[in-house]
């Protein structure tokens, strides 16, 4: 194996370097991204499920890299958390989706996802303030999103976080609800505004009674605790009657529009389906 192993090891050694060296290239080049101003914020509607009316829009960040095109998140939001770069990148967010909203009619809401390292960085209070004060958004139309992996570390620390955003007008969302651990004991624990009921229930709505059980537990709990629902990922007419009859709160999704960018915002309300 040693014989046959050393040209394997080379191999496998150049894959390492390869990765590496990758790496050090993404991490390089989403620094020189955040000075170059290459990310923007895309923004999808959310639609009260029984108005049809649209309530707010999740800012989706993109980035335009000058070679490679549009890059979503999933490309370089985890190396964005793990170099820490993501601090700045939330920033950003938060900056721009508070100030596009600020010129939004005022019954619409705008929604930013926290990642977690965000959210544990001692300047997120000071953030959400400056972006607040800068754009001169008024507080309650800014919801902040983030998933139960915030909700693990740290229940402390975690609760007061929430507690002083919360106090500040501020409201929280549980994203992807439903694909973490002992999602019910937050509900009680934490002070939640909304949940948000992850895609793969919906996506299965039609075919799995379980996906269907859930979305009725789920918003069944949503009522009761006078929490609102949104489903993700509505993609056609049959989830979002589904949805409907479970007494689902609000329904975002390709049914009713993909992520674009925010010069698209007034064509968004206008129609209520644009694909
Ligand atoms: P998420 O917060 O769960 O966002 C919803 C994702 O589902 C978005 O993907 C959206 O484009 C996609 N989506 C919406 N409707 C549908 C649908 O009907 N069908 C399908 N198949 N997909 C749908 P996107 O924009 O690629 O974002 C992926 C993830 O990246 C987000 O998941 C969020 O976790 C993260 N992300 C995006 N923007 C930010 C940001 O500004 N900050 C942080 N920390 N994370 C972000
Ligand atoms: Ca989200
Ligand atoms: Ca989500
Ligand atoms: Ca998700």
């Amino acid at each position: 194996a040693k014989a046959d192993g050393r040209g394997t090891y080379r191999f496998f050694e150049t894959g390492m370097d390869a990765r590496a060296q990758a790496r050090r290239l993404l991490e390089m080049d989403l620094r020189a991204a955040l000075q170059r101003d290459e990310f923007e914020a895309y923004y999808q509607p959310i639609r009260d499920v029984a108005s049809g009316h649209v309530v707010a829009f999740e800012a989706l960040l993109r980035w335009n890299h000058p070679q490679r095109g549009l890059i979503a998140p999933i490309n370089f939001i985890p190396l964005a958390e793990e170099t820490g770069l993501i601090v700045q990148l939330g920033e950003f967010v938060l900056r721009t989706a508070c100030t596009d909203a600020a010129t939004w009619p005022a019954d619409i809401d705008v929604a930013v996802n926290l990642s977690p390292v965000q959210f544990r960085s001692p300047n997120l209070i000071a953030s959400v303030t400056a972006a607040l004060a800068a754009s001169g958004l008024e507080a309650h139309r800014l919801e902040l999103e983030i998933t139960e992996s915030v909700l693990l570390q740290n229940s402390e620390a975690t609760l007061t976080t929430l507690h002083e955003l919360r106090g500040m007008g501020v409201r929280i969302s549980l994203d992807d609800f439903g694909t973490g651990y002992s999602s019910l004991s937050y509900l009680r624990s934490f002070p939640f505004d909304k949940i948000k009921i992850d895609r793969s229930f919906v996506s299965e709505l039609a075919t799995r009674e379980d996906s269907m059980a859930i979305i009725r537990a789920v918003t069944g709990l949503g009522r009761s605790l006078g929490i609102v629902t949104t489903a993700e990922g509505v993609e056609n007419d049959a989830q979002l009657e589904l949805l409907r009859r479970e007494g689902c709160t609000q329904a975002q999704g390709y049914l009713f529009s993909k992520p674009r960018p925010a010069s698209d915002v007034a064509l968004m309300l206008e129609r209520p389906r644009l694909r």
